[in-house]
């Protein structure tokens, strides 16, 4: 074995700080001569620095480090291995180092995991926040639907179908609240279409007005619908009326009324 080739089988505990003093001197004085010994100690304390910034962040439990640290003692014992271990650096800071590694792709694995886990968690906490918003803006309106349907100044208005094969609707219109439109059995609109109400105005000449909140059947053909803010107030409209229109909604009426209903 060459002086050189001693040298480089030193850096790696140079690198470690795992040198006697004796031993450091004279590896010292080497490098100072030796450009590539020099580069291989630049090299090796990356490596150590990597795996000290690899260590967990976030320290795993007390236990599950001891007891990984007591297989890798157990697994690197001088007795079993003892040429294995590099001159001048004890087993147990090279079984050190195996921990690290171990610690490190441990706690990679745990804080992916975790990461999942974090992810997952939030999906669900926006559905369920979703799910939440609209049971709420369900009990806001049933809450409406409800004052509304109780109020004596309500107005009770039908809106027979055009169709005789549909079934008809019924609105009931408070000055101060809103409207709540009503049907059952409803069919659902074709794909991409919804109903939209308008307010014809007693005014003559006057154009239907649109109101802005499109409505849907529910599955079962339930038709329920609160509109609190309305274009024209009922002592203006002489009648109201349900369209088919594109899902966005539509400014004057592009299909033939489906339900009219006069204001008596
Ligand atoms: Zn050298």
């Amino acid at each position: 074995m060459s002086q050189q080739d001693q040298f480089r089988e030193m850096v790696e505990s140079y690198a470690l700080g795992a040198l006697d003093a004796e031993e450091r001197a004279s590896f010292e004085a080497h490098l100072a001569a030796c450009a590539e010994c020099a580069q291989a100690v630049e090299e090796a304390r990356l490596v150590v620095s990597e795996l000290a910034h690899l260590a967990p962040v976030t320290q795993p439990a007390k236990r599950v480090k001891e007891r990984i640290l007591q297989e890798v003692r157990s697994e690197g014992t001088v007795k079993t291995q003892p040429r294995v271990v590099p001159s001048g650096v004890p087993w147990w800071l090279w079984a050190g180092v195996a921990a690290l590694i171990v610690l490190s792709v441990y706690s990679t694995w745990n804080a992916r995991k975790l990461q999942n886990e974090i992810r997952r968690l939030n999906e669900q906490a926006a559905l369920e926040h979703r799910r939440r918003e609209t049971l709420e803006k369900e009990f806001v309106a049933a809450q409406m639907q409800a004052r509304i349907l109780t109020d004596p100044r309500s107005k009770k208005i039908m809106l027979p179908a055009k169709d005789p094969n549909m079934p008809q609707l019924e609105a009931m219109w408070n000055p101060e609240l809103g409207i709540c439109l009503m049907g059952h059995e409803v069919p659902m609109p074709s794909e991409n279409r919804a109903f939209q109400l308008w307010l014809i105005p007693k005014a003559p000449g006057s154009k239907p007005m649109p109101v802005h909140a499109m409505m849907w059947p529910d599955a079962d053909g339930k038709l329920m619908h609160v509109v609190e803010k309305l274009p024209e107030p009922m002592s203006d409209t002489k009648a109201i009326a349900v369209t088919e229109e594109p899902e966005s909604g539509s400014l004057q009426p592009t299909s033939e009324p489906m339900w009219t209903g006069a204001l008596s």
